[in-house]
């Protein structure tokens, strides 16, 4: 819900209310200067963030535009010429197109067919518009009193409602700026007889599509695409901004690199979706992050080991006690990455070999997967670390959460281990206790 109201919603109604409550005092030539940074810096972006969706959004905004003002005009008996009601009305039409392109970057294979359609559109709109004889002499005035024809207002539901369904399912941030980014050019044909106004909206319309890529590429860096989870630069900053006390957590999955090698790489990254969303949903205030890999941490603001044990060992036992089914029949039955090596090193003859056992030994049934966790908190590392500085550095706090993960593992996997359990086992020894 949020990507679909953050930022182009709030955009949209930032620039309703300027508009409309008298706030926006810029004269016509400054707006029209934003307009066209709003649309050239967008075209920019677009090209260097690879996202050419994007980039032929603003374009057809763009030729919309550019015909609006010059066809936005005509006899009075014909308030909405017919190639003014064409340009706005293949807008929605091509949103609707760009939505259900996938991206493929700047390709020719994928430049080639829209610039065609594009040109070949321009072309119709403009003979159209030349052979009405509509070309106006003062753009504008003859569309003092008029309003968008009803063939126009449908078109642009349907498309609304088709792109907001779109946006719903794909949860792509792009998809959302297609909606509001048209709902934006829509308001500026609404109000064409006021040119600030309309000019306004159309601003608004480019502006954003641009800030969808910026947004885009700040989500890529803080959020992880395969997990949906906060990434190890968001950990990073996070570790920064933490109250005292804190504890964090360390979870890693048992034995994955056997999953990926049975199962293949596909099916090791529906484990790694399965675990986060497990994790994502962990109680007592955590906050999961994909620190790498098959590697996640958990923060917990504010507490302390003990209070957090239970919680890490609940979670331990949910993912332990969930399982999946995999999806189909792998794609990839021969592992990537790293993995790949050991493929190589049985030999070419053994490959044919190799695969058949990896899907002798997949069972048809569900497929389960545990983690093992290390915990620390604040005041527990500074003190394991025996260090004399009496600030716990969050990497002190790591590093004891890290250890503890290690003694899960070597414990037997599956299981929850603190950094101040070592403690006491020391204290205990010392004590002649065990
Ligand atoms: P352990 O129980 O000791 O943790 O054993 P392990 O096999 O899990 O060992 P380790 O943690 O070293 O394994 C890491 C493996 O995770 C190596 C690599 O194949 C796999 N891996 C890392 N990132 C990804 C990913 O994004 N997708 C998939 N499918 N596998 C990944
Ligand atoms: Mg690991
Ligand atoms: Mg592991």
């Amino acid at each position: 819900m949020k990507t679909l109201v953050v930022p182009g919603g709030l955009l949209l109604a930032a620039i309703a209310i300027l508009v409309h409550s008298g706030w926006l005092t810029l004269p016509l030539p400054a707006l029209t200067f934003l307009y066209y940074c709003a649309v050239f810096g967008g075209l920019l972006l677009a090209w260097r963030f690879h996202s050419s969706r994007i980039f032929f959004s603003l374009l057809v905004l763009f030729l919309a535009r550019e015909a609006t003002t010059v066809l936005a005009a005509g006899g009075a008996s014909n308030p909405w010429p017919r190639a003014l009601q064409m340009a706005s009305v293949l807008v929605p039409l091509n949103f609707i197109l760009i939505a259900l392109m996938h991206e493929r970057g700047f390709t020719k294979a994928s430049v080639a067919p829209v610039g065609l359609l594009l040109f070949s559109e321009s072309v119709i709109v403009a003979v159209v518009g030349a052979a009405g004889g509509d070309l106006p002499a003062h753009p504008h005035h003859a569309l003092a009193k008029a309003t968008l024809p009803g063939s126009t207002l449908i078109v642009f539901a349907a498309a609304a409602i088709f792109l907001l369904i779109h946006a719903l399912l794909t949860r792509k941030l792009a998809d959302s700026a297609l909606l509001w980014s048209l709902a934006a050019f829509f308001l500026s044909l609404r109000f064409v007889t006021s040119t600030r106004i309309s000019t306004a909206y159309a601003a608004g319309a480019a502006c954003i599509l641009a800030v969808a890529i910026i947004e885009n590429s700040y989500l890529l860096a803080y959020h992880d695409e395969l997990t949906a989870l906060p990434s190890r630069r968001a950990f990073n900053d996070a570790l920064l901004r933490l109250p005292q006390p804190y504890s964090i957590a360390v979870v890693d999955i048992d034995h994955f690199k056997k999953f990926n090698d049975t199962y293949g790489h596909d099916t090791g990254d529906q484990v790694l979706r399965l675990v986060a969303a497990r994790l994502a949903r962990v109680s007592g205030g955590g906050q999961a992050y994909r620190c790498g890999g098959e590697e996640f941490a958990i923060l917990f603001p504010g507490k302390v080991t003990a209070e957090v044990l239970p919680h890490l060992e609940q979670l331990r036992a949910t993912i332990a006690a969930s399982e999946f089914q995999r999806r189909g029949a792998d794609r990839r039955q021969i592992p990537r990455g790293p993995d790949r090596r050991n493929e190589r090193a049985r030999g070419r003859a053994r490959k044919g070999h190799a695969i058949r056992e990896l899907l002798r030994e997949a069972p048809a049934g569900a497929l389960s997967v545990t983690v093992s966790i290390g915990v620390a908190h604040s005041t527990a590392a500074r003190t394991a670390a025996h260090t004399a500085d009496d600030r716990p550095h969050p990497d002190l706090v790591l590093e004891a959460a890290d250890k503890a993960l290690y003694r899960a593992k070597a414990n037997g996997r599956n299981r929850v281990e603190t950094a101040t359990s070592v403690r006491r086992q020391k204290g205990a020894k010392a004590a002649g206790i065990a």
